[in-house]
């Protein structure tokens, strides 16, 4: 079926539909958005467990990772307080600066972006319609989606990456973009869980800790915040965070968890050295317990070389101090990543040098770039939704200028 609009965005996720909201704003007569799954922005209901968490009050070019240089955007959108007010839909941030919908709920804010859209008159969904191929044609672009060949002036590329795939996204975007030639860096997981050795025997324990992550025996990235232990790794969002941080070759690399953050190690030392004291009678593993989880105490002491069996009291001043420098940097061996299916974000994507100031390819006049399709991704906190809106209402604003200065000059001629 052969359709013609101005400008066509593929996918109808966060980048997507704002795009399509801000092109519509800036005076692009007809768009299409397109999206493979059966409704858009299905994976904008799971964000933030369920609540969304869009934005942050501490934006910042420090919380975000990859080749694309996020200045531009972060300064042209550096609040999308106005923006969704516009659309009707209010915030709150909570004590950490992560901004969330007032309602709390996810689905507000998609059907804002969705009604906002849709009640500007000049936005048209398409869904299950799998972009397959985007060619340049003399006027603009031909895209081929579905039992859809649509013709237009200009063209969006907002497909996501490849993470959480059952939610939309399965990294088809970048196969569009390196058919026309354009570079993408390599993609792996970012924002998911570490898989590490040793954390079997304390699966499901959560710890309050400062995660440092090395790599190549260099300091990387340090977070504090609650560490999850799996069967098979580390979790949590400290240790996502750390994730983001982490090259794809991650040989060599380790997580050192400090179990007692709020403790120096001397005062660590002095603590096992008093509860030695009072608890002579007990157990190693009886003494830790008004200070670790029972499963984490059991692994420290067999760190520490310390026998279970024997009673507190034959502990000497060396064993302590042992004890408390494992608690302070409790190493794990990172051996890999959670898969795609479990990251929240793609680390990779469409290179900075392929992109200009105005979101649009530098090989493809009028193709343009929004959301997680490009190389950047950020920490966890509503950086990567923010980057996402932001990118979309840039791409969208750009397109349409670039569109009306197309008609401007077909008019003259
Ligand atoms: C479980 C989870 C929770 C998250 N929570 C948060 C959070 O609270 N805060 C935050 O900042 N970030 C969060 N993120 C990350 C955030 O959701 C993404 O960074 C963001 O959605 C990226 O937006 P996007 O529009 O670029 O891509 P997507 O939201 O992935 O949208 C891309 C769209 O394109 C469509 N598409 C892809 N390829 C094609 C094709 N070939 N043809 C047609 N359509 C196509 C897809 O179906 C999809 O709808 C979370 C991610 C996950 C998985």
């Amino acid at each position: 079926m052969k359709k013609r609009f101005d400008l066509t965005i593929i996918g109808g996720g966060a980048a997507g539909l704002a795009c399509a909201v801000s092109a519509a704003e800036k005076g692009c007569k007809s768009i299409a958005v397109i999206d493979r799954m059966n409704r858009i922005g299905k994976k904008l209901l799971v964000t933030g467990n369920g609540r969304c968490n869009l934005s942050s009050r501490n934006i910042s070019e420090e919380f975000y990772h990859g080749s694309f240089n996020v200045k531009s955007v972060l300064e042209e959108y550096p609040d999308l307080r106005l923006f969704f007010e516009k659309l009707g839909l209010y915030t709150s941030a909570d004590s950490m600066g992560r901004i969330y919908p007032l309602s709390n709920t996810a689905a507000s804010v998609l059907d804002a972006l969705r009604f906002g859209a849709e009640k500007s008159g000049k936005v048209r969904f398409f869904t299950e319609a799998q972009c397959t191929s985007v060619s340049e044609n003399k006027n603009g672009f031909t895209v081929k989606a579905g039992e859809y060949e649509i013709v237009c002036g200009a063209a969006v590329l907002a497909c996501g990456g490849c993470a959480a795939t059952v939610h939309g996204s399965d990294g088809s975007g970048f196969a569009l973009a390196e058919n026309l030639g354009i570079s993408v860096a390599k993609t792996y997981p970012a924002l998911c869980s570490l898989i590490a050795d040793n954390t079997k025997s304390h699966d499901r324990v959560r710890s309050k800790s400062a995660a440092t992550l090395k790599h190549n025996g260099l300091l990387e990235k340090k977070e504090l915040g609650e560490v999850q232990f799996t069967k098979n790794g580390l979790s949590g969002i400290c240790i996502f965070n750390l994730s983001a941080a982490l090259p794809d070759n991650e040989r060599n690399a380790a997580v050192s968890l400090d179990l007692l953050p709020n403790y120096t190690l001397h005062e660590v030392y002095e603590m096992l050295l008093n509860v030695q004291l009072y608890r002579k009678r007990d157990l190693p593993e009886e003494m830790l317990n008004g200070i670790f989880n029972g499963k984490i105490a059991l692994y420290l002491l067999k760190k520490a070389n310390i026998p279970v069996s024997v009673h507190c009291a034959k502990m000497d001043y060396t064993d302590l101090k042992r004890l408390a420098a494992i608690t302070k940097n409790l190493e794990f061996k990172i051996t890999g990543r959670a898969d795609f299916s479990k990251a929240q974000v793609t680390a990779g994507g469409i290179i900075d040098a392929e992109i200009d100031k105005s979101l649009m390819s530098k090989k493809h006049k009028g193709l343009f770039f929004a959301g997680e399709i490009i190389d950047v991704w950020g920490d966890c906190g509503g950086y990567n939704l923010h980057f996402a809106f932001a990118s979309g209402l840039k791409a969208g604003k750009s397109a349409a200028k670039l569109l009306s200065e197309k008609e401007k000059t077909y008019d003259q001629n």
